[in-house]
This record gives structure tokens, sequence and C-alpha cells, in this order.
């Protein structure tokens, strides 16, 4: 059996005046449980919630919480920065000896914290929580979520399939974590590249009982896009794959153009198609291209200005 050691749960909240009332209470009850398990060797927990910049009154309920549980801590942000800084402000006001980082929703079936804190005494670093199934998304999630995923293996992104940011992160982890820098934060991209002993646990993805989706189609999409653009050149490499392509296919094309013209004069006719498809082709070509590009160009733009990434408003840590 490991030393004794202490968790945090981070939590990132946003506006989750309808969830957090309820799940909160299941969430301490559950971790006060464990803690009491024979063979977990964990002594003391805390839970620290994320204001992600809520308009509703998620703060409010935060601050009644951390006043009627010791267990309770709570960070507000100053405004939306988004999951993935709000995720990461928690994990950097953590002192403890593992973290672990969930929804509040409880879609994730909360019992794998019990497994991953076994994982962790056997010596696991990062234990990642596997969705099981996605019978609980809609139909449009779960295609688009699994094309994703082919999307990003192909991109050579390191992402572990259906692995979202359910996990347990040891201290030597969450520093290894903690010295990347980058403005544009993909955490399930970055951390299998952190090495160390990773463990992968399954779980039940159960539908949301309380509130609704915060996860807006075009914070997906932002996600998505800073998953590929900040792990994969693929992208720049397929764009000159490409133009080398049309160079040599332009070249037959050039010649055969040039030997109609020469051997066959009277069949040269002056064409509109030869002169309209090359331009209406390479037009698209070069826009995709320079789109393409452009993604890339503002990323190190964001990258060189070195913003922070969250300001914290208030916090109450114990
Ligand atoms: N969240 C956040 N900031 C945001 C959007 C979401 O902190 O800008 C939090 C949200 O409160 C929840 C977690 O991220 O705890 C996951 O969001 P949600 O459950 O709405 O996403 P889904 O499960 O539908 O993908
Ligand atoms: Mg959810």
């Amino acid at each position: 059996m490991s030393d004794s050691y202490s968790v945090d749960l981070v939590i990132p909240c946003y506006q989750e005046e309808d969830a957090l009332p309820q799940t909160l209470p299941i969430i301490l009850d559950y971790m006060r449980a464990v803690l009491n398990r024979e063979n977990i060797a964990a002594q003391s927990f805390r839970i620290l919630l994320v204001d992600d910049g809520s308009e509703d009154r998620t703060w409010e309920i935060i601050v009644g919480l951390t006043k009627a549980n010791p267990e309770v801590c709570g960070v507000k942000l100053s405004r939306n920065c988004g999951h993935q800084n709000a995720m990461l402000a928690g994990l950097s006001s953590s002192a403890a000896d593992v973290v672990i980082t969930m929804d509040v929703d409880l879609q994730d079936d909360i019992e794998a914290i019990a497994d991953m804190l076994l994982e962790y005494q056997r010596g696991s670093d990062l234990v990642l929580g596997v969705r099981d199934d996605r019978a609980s998304d809609t139909a449009f999630k779960r295609t688009t979520a699994n094309s994703y995923y082919r999307l990003l293996s192909l991109m050579g992104v390191p992402a572990v399939e259906n692995h979202a940011d359910y996990r347990l992160m040891s201290r030597r982890a969450l520093v290894a974590l903690l010295a990347h820098n980058e403005t544009n934060l993909f955490l399930r991209g970055l951390i299998p590249k952190i090495g160390f002993k990773t463990t992968l646990i399954p779980y039940l993805r159960k539908a949301r009982e309380h509130g609704t989706t915060k996860y807006t189609l075009r914070k997906m999409l932002r996600l998505a896009l800073d998953g590929i653009t900040s792990f994969s050149v693929v992208p720049l490499r397929a764009i000159s794959a490409l133009g080398i392509l049309i160079f040599i296919v332009s070249l037959f094309a050039s010649a055969w153009v040039f030997a109609t013209a020469i051997l066959l004069p009277d069949r040269v006719v002056p064409g509109w198609a030869s002169t309209a498809l090359p331009t209406f082709f390479l037009g698209g070509v070069q826009l995709l291209a320079l789109g393409v590009i452009g993604e890339y160009i503002g990323k190190i733009y964001l990258e060189t200005k070195r913003r922070p990434r969250f300001f914290v408003e208030e916090s109450i840590l114990k």
C-alpha cells in the first residue's frame, strides 16, 4: 500500500446554477465514502470549483457551498475563459498530491474515481477515463466525435480515443503539464505527450440530468480546430503536396496545349474552357491554402503574445 496522500477534484462550472446544487452533495458523499474504504490510502480531499465567468448564480452557490462544507473551495475567473482554461486555473491552484478533473454534470460516472485512485496507488501517474459507449450522446455528436478522432489520428495528434477531460494526474504529471505555456490549450492532446505511466479506465457516460450543455457548437468547433492546429502540421504539408500535384498536372496540360497549337493549328479555337476552368480551380485551391496557412499564422500570432490564459478574480482556498 502506498503512503497516504491528498486528492483535489477540479471541477469547472459555467452557468451551472441548475446542476451544481444537485450534483455537489452527491460528489461530497461519494468522496467521503471513498476515503473511508480500506483499500484507498488517500487521507484528505478537496473539491475545487472553478467558476468560469458565469453570469448566473453559480458563484453565489459556490460561496454558499464553501461555507457549508470544509472540503469545498472556489475560484472565480474574471470572465468566461473556456473549459480548458478553467480547468487549468483549477489545476494551478491545487497543491494536492493527486488531482482529478471532472465535469460538474456527473455525466462521467463518478464511481470511476475509486478505480483511478487504485491505479494511482499501483504506480500510475496518469489515469485517463475512456467512455465505454456513446449511447447517451446525440447521433450528431457521436458521428462527429468519431470522425474527429479518426481525423486526429490521421493528422498524427496523440489524443486517446474517447478520452475527454475526466482524468487523474499525479503531482509530477501535473508539474509537467503546467510547464507548457501555450495559449491554445488542448489538454487531451498534451497529456498523452508528457509520458509517465499511463492507465486507461473505461466508464459509462450518462446523459446530463440537470441543466443543459454549455458546449455550444461554436465552442466545440473551436476546440476541434485547436486540437488539430496546435499539434499537427499535416494540413500545411497537405497544401504543399497539393501544390506539387497541381504543378505537375499543369506541366502536362501546358505541354498538351503547346503541342496542339504547333501540330494541329487549325484545331485551336480561342477556348473559353481552357482559360476559365484553371482560373476557377486555382483560385479555389489558393484560397483554401491561404485559409489553412492563415489559421496557423493566427495561432503563431496568439502564441507570441504570451497572454495570460485566465485571471482569477476571487478565490476561497482552504
Ligand atoms: N464549461 C466551462 N466553460 C465553458 C463551457 C463549459 O467551464 O465555457 C464546463 C461546464 O460547466 C461543465 C464542463 O465544462 O462542467 C463540460 O461542459 P458540458 O457538460 O456543458 O459539455 P458536454 O458534456 O455537453 O460536452
Ligand atoms: Mg456534460
